[in-house]
């Protein structure tokens, strides 16, 4: 059987070609040469499945799509005080190369503007780099997140210097205000250097995956960045990284994402997929027609809207019943899928609602794949709770999903893996019965 997905981008791709509006970037001379009607798109899922469609791999230039990424680097390289000391979060609802400043600070409003990114492309790398290894360090960064080596456009860069006076003007403004505290041109040259990489959709698909995957390369496993940094970029994304359209990409469809002047446009929906589109004719604030429309259509017919999240937490417990009979019974609260605050707090409330007359009470985890910290702690504060209360509390968790289960003052569990071992004898003849270990009081 073929796919379903790569078809389903073909037919996308074709009623998203009947849109000839827009027009090329010629502000840069380079640019203004591409071939107006590329047009590709790739989905890449956080488990390393690539699908794609049309242009995918063509190569073009990174432009502003580097700035997510570019941030992250300095991040990671400098620490989150560093940074935010000299470039804010805040959407500027501006064109990408208004001198959006503010006031009294000088600081660049956000990472995603032409003066954030000016700024964040200096604190890429350790303090001290020459201004060249600098720029080796985003190009070894930015071929990280590809998971491949990235190498920039020469005749693009020279291209874009030749007529970069609005980016100097901005860099020369950062220097007065001593956000830079070197020569305005050098760090210029370095941004452009940047933005001129060349990357495929693919590339681009992998990146935003990369993002998607909690700052992990779904194809090659490397970690590129830190989780914090993840969330911090990821948020940034959301509200400034479609410029002045940030507001209605936000509603309309949903998903962090960044366009670029070349044509390029990524989506990277945290936990799912990294999306790429290309396609050259840009849309008055600079973001590529088709592209927003594809996007669009992505989010609509797949449901990806950030704020549309399933209703995961109800299901968390599966069942709470009765297994065994008179004293030998024992309660299970059998829990289901991945669990956070909202899952936890079913757990809480099932264990407060049906106040189990049964002295022995087991939480099964069986079938649960994750608990973040919020739901450890909760469901073990649960279990807590119930030794006080005078249950024999067990949690079956043959996969020791849950680390450190030690509930603490005065509670008590003992894990096991079934729960006929929470049983009382005969059942304890069981063999797996001698796997069972017993924490706290
Ligand atoms: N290199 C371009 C510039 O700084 C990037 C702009 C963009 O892609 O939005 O003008």
């Amino acid at each position: 059987m073929r796919s379903v997905i790569p078809d389903y981008l073909a037919e996308a791709l074709k009623s998203a070609a009947s849109l000839t509006s827009g027009e090329l970037a010629d502000y840069i001379p380079e640019l203004a040469a591409a071939d107006p009607e590329r047009l590709g798109a790739v989905f890449a899922t956080v488990q390393g499945a690539v699908y794609g469609a049309g242009d995918i791999d063509t190569e073009f230039t990174i432009q502003s799509i580097s700035k997510p990424f570019a941030y992250a680097l300095a991040l990671s390289d400098r620490g989150f005080d560093a940074v935010l000391a000299r470039v804010g979060v805040e959407p500027s609802g501006e064109a990408f190369n208004e001198v959006s400043l503010e006031s009294g600070t000088g600081r660049p409003l956000n990472p995603m503007i032409n003066a954030g990114a000016i700024t964040t492309h200096s604190l890429a790398g350790p303090e001290g780099l020459t201004p060249a290894a600098r720029t080796e360090r985003v190009i070894d960064g930015l071929s990280a997140f590809a998971g491949r080596r990235l190498r920039p456009d020469e005749a693009v860069c020279v291209s874009e210097m030749e007529h970069a006076h609005r980016n100097l003007a901005i860099a020369h403004m950062l220097r007065s205000h001593g956000i830079l505290t070197e020569d305005p041109r050098t760090v210029v040259d370095g941004y452009t250097r940047q933005c001129s990489v060349l990357v495929t959709a693919r590339d681009l698909a992998m990146m935003a995956a990369t993002l998607a995957n909690r700052g992990v390369n779904p194809l090659s496993g490397e970690r590129v960045i830190p989780e914090p940094v993840v969330r911090q970029v990821l948020s940034v994304m959301f509200t400034c990284g479609m410029y002045d359209a940030a507001g209605d990409w936000a509603t309309q469809v949903g998903i962090p994402a960044k366009s670029g002047v070349a044509g390029g446009l990524i989506g990277a929906l945290p936990g799912q997929i990294g999306i790429a589109t290309f396609s050259p004719r840009l849309d008055p604030h600079g973001n590529s027609v088709r592209g927003v429309c594809l996007f669009e259509r992505f989010s609509s017919d797949m449901g990806l809207h950030l704020m549309g999240v399933p209703p995961a937490a109800r299901a968390v417990v599966r069942a709470n019943h009765v297994v065994g009979s008179g004293p030998d019974a024992v309660r299970v609260f059998q829990l289901q899928g991945g669990i956070g605050f909202a899952g936890a707090e079913r757990v809480v409330h099932e264990a407060v609602e049906s106040e189990p007359p049964e002295t022995r009470v087991a939480v099964d985890l069986t079938m649960v794949y994750a608990i973040d910290d919020v739901a450890r702690r909760m469901i073990l504060e649960v279990t807590r709770r119930l030794t006080l209360d005078g249950h024999e509390v067990y949690l079956v968790d043959p996969e020791s999903i849950m680390p450190d289960p030690d509930p603490g003052d005065g509670g008590r569990v003992t894990v096991v893996d079934t729960v006929e071992q929470a049983l009382p004898s005969p059942h304890t003849a069981d063999p797996g019965r001698s796997r069972a270990r017993t924490y706290g009081a």
